[in-house]
């Protein structure tokens, strides 16, 4: 497939060579700095989206965005498409979301309008020059987060900006500038106008990463953990040094065992009780978690503990625990809490067994017991999984066995 930046240095050189200032622009211009991969290239215009669209074609491009100024550039086979925006200037931002209207400026208006300075900069790919209107290099250098302006007035236009700083600050290890800092305390109330999806995206983004703790200390001192956890019980028992620490030690980056992490101290008690816990659920509808997130973080919480002492229980009481797919993820956790548990080292060790020998076929179905004359009703499940429990533990070893047990039991 088409290399990215050489299908997005083509269509920068296409707008140049029409006449228009064209330039690769935010995120990407950020990242190449930092010898990052950029997640993708978005390229800024003086031309407008009408003449971006004559210039490509009707054919070659979308028009989703063209409200903003977006037009989205399809590329050739495999590659991903590419948006080109006209330099704008966001006017009013009334509901602390989304700007009222937008106004096609220049470039120098076009960077001032973006959140942090880091993202603010502009690079032009054929002459290789850094265009900079708002000290994203020195920040850079530095490795800081600051508002482009004012930070309190960015942050009320913009609520979402107060957990993308966060983000690109816990992501990269860099500090918060500290007037940033200070507009985010005083505004994170007000990240209650956020969509629990973004909210979610945002957190997923931080805490599903490497840096899950830096992200975590973010955003206790940015006050902003108790305006997007949903109950105080989540939030008062939290003891940072100790969660903070227990993210570190994490060797994964997956978001419900972080979760889990993060709130094993509530969740604990709240699994014995059947049914899914009411603080997951409750986390659910926040940060709009998915099934599959939630799913797994009540498996660990109400598995996890078991498997740290494996070594010592029935393996038929074992064994169905490590066919989940969430095992593993259970284990990590164990490694965090339990460090050594002789559990822990057995059923990772039971996990590279072959597949049949760590999930022999049952020496018995339904069928069998039709057989021997039983009839389908209540008992019959239960004696099919007595059974093989009999057989996961060694007692019944051949058909014959299990037949003639059935039979005695029945
Ligand atoms: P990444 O894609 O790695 O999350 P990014 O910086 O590319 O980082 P995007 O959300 O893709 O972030 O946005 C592209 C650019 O648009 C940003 O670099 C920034 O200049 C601008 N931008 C995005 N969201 C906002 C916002 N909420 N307020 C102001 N500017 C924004
Ligand atoms: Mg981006």
């Amino acid at each position: 497939p088409m290399n990215p930046r050489k299908f997005a240095i083509e269509i920068t050189s296409r707008l140049q060579e029409a006449g228009y200032t064209a330039l690769f622009a935010g995120g990407c211009v950020r990242d190449a700095l930092l010898d990052r991969k950029p997640k993708d290239y978005d390229v800024a215009t003086s031309a407008t989206p009408d003449q971006v669209q004559q210039l490509f074609g009707r054919k070659r491009t979308l028009a989703i965005g063209k409200a903003f100024g977006v037009i989205t550039v399809l590329a050739p086979k495999g590659a991903d498409p590419i948006e080109v925006a006209t330099f704008r200037r966001d006017s009013g931002y009334s509901d602390g979301r989304r700007p009222d209207s937008v106004e096609f400026t220049d470039a120098r208006e076009d960077a001032i309008r973006r959140d942090f300075t880091i993202n603010g900069m502009f690079y032009d790919p054929i002459v290789e020059e850094v265009i900079d209107y708002v000290g994203g290099q020195e920040d850079l250098a530095m490795k800081v987060v600051r508002a482009i302006g004012d930070p309190d007035e960015r942050i009320e236009e913009d609520k979402l900006r107060m957990l993308r700083g966060i983000r690109f600050a816990a992501t990269f290890g860099f500090d918060l500038e500290s007037n940033t800092l200070a507009a985010i305390q005083k505004r994170a109330g007000e990240i209650s106008v956020v969509s629990p999806e973004r909210i979610g995206n945002e957190l997923r983004r931080m805490l599903a990463h490497n840096n899950k703790d830096l992200a975590l200390g973010l955003l206790w001192k940015s006050k902003l953990w108790r305006e997007i956890v949903p109950s105080n019980e989540m939030v008062s028992q939290t003891n940072w040094d100790f969660r903070k620490e227990m993210l570190r030690r994490l060797n994964s980056n997956d978001f419900a065992t972080v979760i889990h992490l993060l709130f094993s101290h509530v969740l604990a008690d709240s699994i014995k009780d059947r049914g899914r816990p009411k603080f997951l659920s409750q986390l659910q509808s926040a940060w709009r978690l998915t099934n599959d997130e939630v799913d797994r973080a009540e498996w660990i919480a109400r598995h996890h503990a078991l498997l740290t002492n494996a070594d010592e229980k029935p393996w038929s009481e074992i064994q169905p625990l490590l066919l989940s797919p969430h095992v593993k993820f259970a284990l990590d956790v164990a490694d965090v809490l339990y460090r050594d548990a002789a559990g822990i080292k057995f059923c990772r060790e039971r996990l590279g067994w072959p597949a049949e020998k760590l999930n022999p076929t049952p020496l018995t179905d339904g069928g069998t017991l039709k057989s021997l004359g039983i009839t389908p009703g209540p008992q019959f499940k239960e004696l099919l999984s007595k059974v093989r429990a009999l057989q996961l533990d060694g007692k019944l070893q051949t058909v014959e066995a299990a037949k003639e047990w059935l039979i005695a039991n029945k």
